[in-house]
């Protein structure tokens, strides 16, 4: 069995602030090892039940987030950005028979976890076909694209009921709980502990009942915190300005909503 994992950061045990999250800040390292630590958890997890080959996308800002030499032998990590539009899910392909996703964060635009954003921290939300989309929601999408079923997802808890909402078959870890600019979470040990026994669990299980469906249709809404980003955005191909905050593009391919979420600001 074949497994894809994609690591977030802003859903790690306990992180709160930015400066938790940001390479070179001495508050990052607790939480880089804690991310590490709950990505080990996942693999060790999925290797006991049944996984043979790993592949793990570092997927938070500079995407060199990881401790290489704290992972299993038998895995191999992606880091960096290469530039693909599946960015986060970058390496993903039919070759894999589940992914699981860690560390994900509460969408933008919602008050479950302190450091809520999609992507990017310049929008107020994104929309696909007036769903308010999370970075789950359109790494799910691309893992469809490519028939690959999201068996599991770890991070805030409202992250874990929007993935529940999207996926009924996914097995979720909320780690913590977003209120206001605070957050409460569990025990970070105990966060590993959980993250390895669902990773199991989800691997073991029936991973045909969390394949999702792709919408034929794509309809995106980008509302921009600074209008002159909106501006810039509206020359995308296909993109078009409504107002001076809002952007909207529609395709039947799912992809092209990739292109343009990964070429705006
Ligand atoms: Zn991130």
């Amino acid at each position: 069995m074949k497994i894809f994992i994609s690591a977030d950061i802003e859903g790690t045990t306990g992180i709160t602030v930015w400066t938790e999250c940001e390479k070179g800040k001495p508050d990052y390292e607790e939480f880089q090892k804690q991310m590490t630590a709950e990505v080990v958890a996942a693999c060790e997890g999925a290797m006991e039940g049944g996984a043979r080959e790993i592949i793990i996308k570092d997927a938070h800002d500079t995407a060199r987030n990881i401790i290489v030499s704290k992972l299993p032998e038998n895995v191999k990590l992606i880091r960096e950005w290469s530039g693909h539009p599946f960015q986060m899910v970058q390496g993903l392909d039919e070759s894999f028979d589940a992914a699981i996703f860690t560390g994900y964060h509460s969408r933008a635009g919602s008050d479950t976890n302190p450091l809520a954003h999609t992507f990017t921290d310049s929008v107020m939300y994104i929309k696909v076909n007036g769903r308010f989309a999370s970075e789950f929601l359109i790494n799910s999408y691309s893992a469809a694209y490519v028939g690959v079923p999201v068996v599991m997802v770890t991070g805030d808890k409202g992250i874990c009921e929007e993935a529940k909402g999207v996926n009924p078959g996914i097995l979720t870890v909320p780690v913590s709980e977003g209120e206001g600019t605070s957050n409460i979470s569990i025990h970070p040990n105990l966060a590993v502990k959980k993250i390895k026994e669902t990773a199991k669990k989800a691997v073991s299980g029936d991973l045909s009942k969390c394949k999702i469906e792709l919408p034929g249709k794509s309809e995106v809404e980008i509302l921009y915190k600074d209008n002159r980003l909106a501006y810039k955005t509206s020359f995308y191909p296909g993109a078009r300005l409504e107002g001076t905050h809002t952007i909207k593009f529609e395709s039947n391919d799912y992809f092209d909503v990739l292109r343009l979420l990964s070429f705006m600001k």
